[in-house]
């Protein structure tokens, strides 16, 4: 294959080892209508034409890209700009990809749409698309993160879900993937799974990456107006790898653009038996199967999947889309990692010399980013993907910046009842 670009998007969804479609045979009529109607949308004109109209209308994209002057000065090196799809509606890149999924469901014919969230910003979300297209929304959220999660449970029922609290298991993100499987294989014709990253079985994890990969499209003719050039180095947090792949796909064939992901260092690279200070799959991991797909996990040697670590909800996962593992086999992407202590310093950095509060996902590419502009040339430019905003992180952030005011707050609160 020749591109980069369209291999990535293949529709045999398999990256040499990678990817793939492990799941219950009982799953497999469902991906296979899956696949068929997702390819057949991306040759609609009309699905393209609708699916533009949302971006627009819905959505607010295009999302800038804003030259970031002052930490560009203060660092001293690269020229920096600050890709920002925190402007898009509902706070991040995540509603790219559910835009295209509603869409696709209802070309299914489906009625009902079901997903699982660990922090919630996924059920967000979906239960945003499902409120716009009138669809019936059940999310899935183990025990443990429904009650710590609140406020998002909160506004996922304002959106008119039923968010369901799983009580199995460890009451976990990993049991809320097993309900939501369950419910699929119960009802495969009427219910569509509405994945949140560019993880799962085929053809998740090229479909998530066609919606996303506007992100991408849009920098290259924003940096070719705004810098008469594209970028040298473009570096976005992963997760999943959803934002990276989106902004990573259009620069696949420029050799010259340099594209980083980081993952989450947590407290640091080490580990206790089943619970690892970090999140990052490439520094301990190991290829493996899990939840459909083959990739890098955090696994010990009998394939069990041990539990991350990360400052930050979005990258506190053990696996990691199929394609990010590809690229970094090729030697096409690079990865690295930021710690915590790292992510808040890069956030308040952010903050105060442009103006963005970044999601702490996304504070993890910036921390990155003030790593290498610094030895960089002036002539040179890096874009940092700023995946989503940060007003979601306030429990955190001001736990972690702010502790003691916050606490006299929230006590005198608790009394105005
Ligand atoms: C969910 C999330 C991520 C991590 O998921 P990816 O699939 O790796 O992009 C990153 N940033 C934000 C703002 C998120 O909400």
């Amino acid at each position: 294959m020749s591109s980069l670009k369209s291999f990535i998007l293949n529709p045999t969804g398999h990256f040499d080892t990678f990817g793939g479609r492990y799941v219950p045979e009982l799953l497999i009529p469902f991906c296979d209508d899956l696949h068929r109607a997702f390819f057949d949308c991306i040759r609609d004109k009309k699905f393209l034409r609708e699916l533009e109209h949302l971006r627009e209308t819905f959505s607010g994209r295009p999302t800038p890209l804003t030259f970031c002057e002052n930490l560009t000065k203060h660092l001293g090196g690269s020229q920096i700009f600050v890709k920002n799809e925190g402007l898009n509606h509902t706070g991040a890149h995540k509603i790219n990809h559910c835009i295209g999924q509603v869409l696709v469901a209802r070309k299914m014919g489906k009625k009902r749409i079901i997903a699982e969230t660990g922090a919630g910003q996924h059920g967000l979300a979906t239960a945003t698309v499902c409120a716009k297209f009138g669809l019936e929304c059940v999310i899935y959220m183990g025990r443990k993160d429904y009650d710590r999660q609140r406020p998002n449970v909160f506004w996922m029922e304002r959106l008119g879900a039923t968010v369901v609290p799983v009580e199995e298991g460890d009451k976990s993100l990993r049991d809320a993937i097993n309900v939501a499987l369950r419910d699929l294989i119960s009802d495969p014709v009427d219910t569509y799974y509405l994945l949140g990253t560019v993880c799962g079985p085929h053809p998740y994890p090229v479909m998530n990456t066609y919606f996303q990969s506007v992100i991408g499209r849009e920098v290259r003719s924003q940096m070719e107006a705004q810098a008469k050039t594209l970028p040298d180095c473009i570096i976005a947090s992963c997760g999943g790898g959803s934002n990276a792949m989106g902004i990573f796909h259009d620069f696949l064939d420029d050799k010259n653009v340099s594209l980083v992901a980081v993952e989450a260092g947590g407290k640091g690279i080490t580990e206790k038996k089943n619970q690892c200070d970090h999140a990052s799959r490439f520094e301990t991991g190991s290829v493996g199967v899990a939840e459909g797909f083959k990739s890098f996990f955090l696994q010990n040697p009998d394939g069990q999947i041990k539990n991350s670590h990360s400052i930050s909800a979005g990258l506190d996962y053990s696996g990691v889309g199929p394609q990010i593992a590809y690229l970094k086999s090729i030697g096409r992407i690079e990865t690295t990692f930021a710690l915590d202590t790292e992510v808040l310093e890069a956030y308040e950095l952010l903050a105060q010399k442009e103006g963005i509060l970044a999601a702490l996902e996304s504070a993890h590419a910036v921390a990155e980013a003030i790593k290498r502009a610094k030895k960089m040339k002036k002539h040179q430019s890096l874009v940092i993907h700023c995946s989503g905003r940060g007003e979601k992180d306030l429990f955190i952030t001001a736990g972690k910046l702010d502790s003691e005011n916050f606490k006299k707050f929230l006590k005198e609160q608790s009394k105005h009842e």
